[in-house]
């Protein structure tokens, strides 16, 4: 019996030099072959300026480390996993600058702009004592990170949903969540459907099924995404969260190659799974 080809990548894991992260990219991408993925994007932790939440990022100083870790994984898995280079980019106002220049050292594959707000200088400058004013500035911030252009994919986007789960009611936020989507939605940048959600506070894939539908609304294209932190995490519930997208209506599931979107149905991407 032979297997069907492989149709799908992982678009969002890390390496050790986020220093939360375990495993080599050799061992992520090991993963990837056995869990029938044609290739794997890592998208660690960006650098960034001024110390800036530097416990769980690599260093500036560690840029080229992270490209050469990636490289040699390129290499060492050459016909039997592609492996590409990305990068996970923390969006705060203020941080462009910083962002442009960055991602114009390297070819990069696949951006992803996140949003942290459990980030503790995020919080120190955001959160005002009220969490669902933090909500909002979340959602604010989301849309204004697909407006500066620097990013492919926007990851896990509705996280602030962990930072204080008795808090979060959909009903409430749901128009301000619209409104970011509207404005997403006009500038063509996808957005991520990340299966670790399931393991935090509030224990639903990012976003949730509610979202996913205002999304598929306005025809914004899924990426998918473990967020793999150890190697046996690339692809992590992956046929759980295609069918999820079927059912809200998604007919088609997207990632990055050099940072140009490509598609595969969502029934050839199910049947590529073993
Ligand atoms: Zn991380
Ligand atoms: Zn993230």
């Amino acid at each position: 019996m032979t297997s069907p080809a492989p149709l799908l990548y992982e678009s969002h894991c890390h390496t050790p030099l986020c220093h939360h992260a375990i495993g080599l990219p050799t061992d992520y991408a090991q993963v990837a072959e056995r869990r029938g993925l044609r290739g794997i994007i890592f998208t660690c932790h960006c650098p960034l300026p001024e110390g800036i939440s530097a416990h769980v990022r690599m260093a500036p100083e560690r840029f080229e480390d992270y490209i050469a870790l990636v490289a040699d994984a390129r290499e060492k898995f050459a016909g039997r996993v592609d492996v590409r280079l990305g990068l996970e980019s923390d969006y705060y106002p203020g941080v462009e600058p910083w962002l442009e220049k960055l991602h114009a050292r390297v070819p990069l594959h696949h951006v992803l702009g996140s949003v942290h707000t459990q980030v503790p200088d995020y919080r120190a400058r955001f959160f005002r004592g009220d969490w669902f004013d933090y909500q909002q500035i979340y959602f604010d911030h989301l849309a204004e990170a697909a407006e500066t252009g620097l990013y492919d994919t926007l990851a896990h986007p509705d996280l602030v949903k962990n930072e204080s789960p008795g808090d979060w009611q959909l009903a409430r936020i749901e128009p301000y969540i619209q409104r970011a989507l509207d404005r997403v939605a006009a500038t063509g940048v996808a957005m991520e459907l990340n299966t670790s959600g399931v393991n935090k506070a509030f224990p639903e894939m990012n976003p949730g099924r509610r979202m996913l539908e205002l999304m598929h609304e306005r025809g914004i294209p899924v990426v998918l995404g473990a967020d793999a932190h150890r190697p046996e995490r690339v692809a992590d519930g992956y046929a759980i969260a295609l069918r999820q997208l079927a059912d809200v209506g998604y007919r088609e599931i997207s990632f990055y190659l050099d940072r140009r979107r490509q598609t595969v149905p969502i029934p050839a991407a199910l049947a590529s799974l073993p």
